[in-house]
């Protein structure tokens, strides 16, 4: 039996009662996982005071004395317990509150304690109350060490008195005890690249630290490890995984490629585009299944080579779906696949919730039949009776709307899984998206097509709202169109609805008809009538479009060239730069104008700092990452791939890299870990996957 595989209720002090409590309120079922428990933070206890010199109830203080008097106090309902401790500099008293039954064993008389506690002033006198106790000959203090570590707690665990300080003893005594039998399974030549402690070093110096320096090369260790892991069975479970599904083959460019490339493409691909279009060819003439993400700025051309890719798969004889996550963007796709592509005389269809019965069921029968070569939709595209002859690709805009288990639901389309490229327009860096997105392969459009004029973005609170009202005028008069956006977010629906309606009112005023025309687009409308009303803008027959966010993605109208975002500070940044992406599509100067109000907390003013900075999407997706932390921008949660016990995949990305580049090195060298200095590492994979059974199973 191997001592870190030793089940928690063999270690001193536990028993079976709180060995129940830790399995079930944290998971922890042996001494391996306990010492993975890590404390969250650690306190300085460096310093001691004399009992004298508790003087301020505003400075915690850390006291060493002796228990001179216990008595239990107050009416039987409202007991509390009091010890006097006592040092060679005074006396003062330590109370618990509700009887304190469970402190009693650790306050024996006459043995030496270390307690720390905030001062309370009663009466012009000091006391501590519930102050943290625990002996001075105790594992902690006998090392000299000062940083006291604080663990995460439960009602449950605490009901179990294992509260921080009862975690703490057990912890201690299993990693003291666990010297030399805590074994090491990264590479060597791995730690010594990195510089860092030894398994067992680094084991005990994030639970007992003796200084600042050791524990921070512990959590070094130790943050690498789990995203080395992490990385590795990531890498493994995808090779695997491109190995054991077989995807159908795009063996050749046949004639609609290649007519549609010469004939009909206006404009020379980017260098970022053609590497892209290689990188897909190179996947899907192979027999594996390609599952793969192109990330790629607003306006980068990811739709283009969406397009040129449908063709390959159509000359293949298949068949391919295009999903967009809203009526609107479907809208505009099959617009956009339709003129391009049916003078080629290809089929393209639309099939969305608002897409009547008949039409429904014949678009059902061309699908079957063949004859429809693609089809661009909503979540409608999901339903049973969609049915394919022959499924060969799905293109999935704007991912993070849709779950892993959405895209699972296309694969039962088809016998062989269609290939599936997914397109995001919210870049971030490739290592975290390799992380969040499993075994998804990336490729990156990081190149704008020639001629774009980056979009000027400025600051305005509401005191300057006529000078930018004065400055749309302007740009109206020469002929150009303007986006102007309202926060629509869930909880307050009606008063954002209210906002808008107010809005769109004293805009009219300003712009009045016969000589401005204005469209309105809000979540509340039909289907029919929101399409309506973004025809009239995207026709140029409207001037300004006033909405909430459902422009945000995928809209293209050249010619707007302002965007106004009104209540800019309750957007996030990722939201805010798509936004700002709907205009610089065409060759004149664009503005993206952020109206806020005076008052701004320090998150909303970085955000909008950054927007006004800088127009690369890369840079605000790294700037969002360290304000809101990886696990709200994807909803991945699904994935379990957050569930960090140390690392942080926003704050430790050098160390991901780290990991990822010594991960990608060691898989080449030995796939199969079978080289003797990789056995260890080997079976803690295999320990790690019997008990993170789902890891399998992601995209
Ligand atoms: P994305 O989907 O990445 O936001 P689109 O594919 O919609 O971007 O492209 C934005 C605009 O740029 C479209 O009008 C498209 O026709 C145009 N475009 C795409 N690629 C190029 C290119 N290589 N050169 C010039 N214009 C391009
Ligand atoms: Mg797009």
């Amino acid at each position: 039996m191997k001592y870190l595989d030793t089940q928690i209720e063999f270690a001193n002090g536990v028993g079976s009662a709180r060995a129940k409590a830790f399995k079930s309120e944290i998971g922890v079922y042996t001494f391996e996982d306990l010492l993975y428990y890590f404390p969250f933070r650690y306190v300085d206890k460096s310093k001691f005071h004399r009992i004298s010199e508790v003087v301020s109830d505003a400075v915690h203080v850390q006291l060493r004395g002796r228990i001179v008097n216990i008595e239990e106090a107050g009416k039987p309902r409202q007991k509390r317990l009091v010890a006097t401790l006592q040092d060679d500099s005074g006396q003062i008293d330590l109370v618990w509150f509700k009887g304190g039954s469970w402190i009693k064993p650790t306050l024996q008389k006459n043995k030496e304690l270390i307690v720390f506690g905030k001062p309370n002033r009663f009466k012009g006198k000091f006391s501590l109350n519930h102050p943290e106790v625990e002996l001075a000959e105790s594992a902690r203090v006998q090392m000299g060490v000062s940083l006291k570590p604080i663990y995460g707690s439960t009602e449950g665990l605490t009901g179990s008195k294992l509260n921080s300080n009862g975690i703490q003893k057990v912890t201690q005594s299993i990693v003291m005890q666990g010297e030399g039998r805590m074994p090491e399974f990264l590479p060597d030549n791995v730690i010594k690249a990195l510089a860092i402690p030894s398994r067992n070093n680094a084991l005990l110096w994030v639970h007992l630290p003796p200084n600042a320096e050791s524990l921070e090369a512990a959590r070094k260790r130790l943050k690498f490890e789990e995203l080395y892991l992490l990385q590795l069975a990531l890498i493994r479970n995808k090779l695997i995984t491109t190995k054991r599904i077989k995807g159908v083959i795009f063996g050749e460019v046949g004639r609609n490629f290649s007519t549609f490339f010469n004939d009909h493409l206006h404009f020379e691909l980017t260098g970022a585009q053609k590497r892209v279009i290689k990188e897909i060819r190179k996947d899907t003439r192979q027999g594996y299944h390609m599952n793969r993400l192109l990330q790629g700025d607003v306006g980068s051309g990811k739709t283009i080579v969406a397009m040129l890719i449908s063709l390959l798969a159509i000359d293949n004889g298949y068949q391919v779906c295009v999903m967009a996550p809203t009526e609107i963007l479907a809208r505009q796709h099959f617009i956009s696949f339709e003129k391009m592509l049916a003078p080629l005389g290809l089929e393209v269809r639309i099939l969305t919730g608002s897409t009547k019965t008949a039409e429904r069921k014949e678009i059902h029968e061309s699908l079957q039949s063949g004859q429809c070569n693609i089809i661009v939709g909503t979540h409608a595209l999901l339903e049973p009776a969609v049915q394919f002859l022959n499924l060969g690709l799905a293109v999935i805009d704007e991912q993070h709307r849709f779950g892993v288990k959405q895209r699972a639901r296309l694969w039962g389309k088809a016998k062989t899984p269609p290939h599936v490229l997914v397109m995001t327009a919210t870049p971030i860096p490739r290592t975290l998206a390799m992380t969040l997105y499993g075994d998804l392969d990336v490729s990156v459009i990081d190149e704008l097509p020639p001629g774009r004029k980056s979009v000027a973005t400025s600051h305005r609170t509401d005191s300057s709202r006529d000078r930018v009202f004065g400055f749309i005028q302007d740009q109206i008069e020469l002929g150009r169109q303007i986006y102007i956006v309202y926060p629509l977010i869930q909880e307050s629906e009606t008063l954002d609805y209210k906002d808008l309606m107010d809005g769109y009112e004293s805009i009219a005023r300003r712009f009045p008809l016969p000589k401005y025309k204005m469209s309105i687009v809000h979540g509340q409308m039909k289907p029919e009538d929101k399409a309506y009303e973004m025809e009239q803008f995207v026709n140029g027959n409207t001037q300004i479009m006033v909405s909430t966010t459902v422009i945000e993605v995928g809209v293209d109208v050249p010619n707007a060239s302002v965007m106004v975002i009104e209540s800019a500070e309750r957007f996030g940044l990722s939201q805010l730069h798509q936004l700002r992406g709907r205009v610089g599509r065409g060759a004149d100067q664009s503005y993206c104008i952020l109206m806020t109000g005076h008052k701004l907390s320090t998150d909303s003013k970085s955000r909008l700092e950054t927007m006004v900075r800088t127009n690369d999407g890369f840079e605000v997706a790294e700037v969002d990452l360290k304000l809101r932390g990886p696990g709200d921008i994807m909803g991945t949660q699904q994935s379990g791939m957050l569930d960090l016990k140390i690392a942080s995949l926003s704050e430790d990305q050098e160390l991901l890299q780290a990991a990822r580049h010594m991960a990608e090195k060691i898989m080449d060298e030995d796939f199969e870990l079978e080289k003797p200095e990789h056995e260890r590492l080997k079976a803690k994979l295999e320990q790690m996957k019997r008990r993170t059974a789902n890891w399998g199973i992601i995209s």
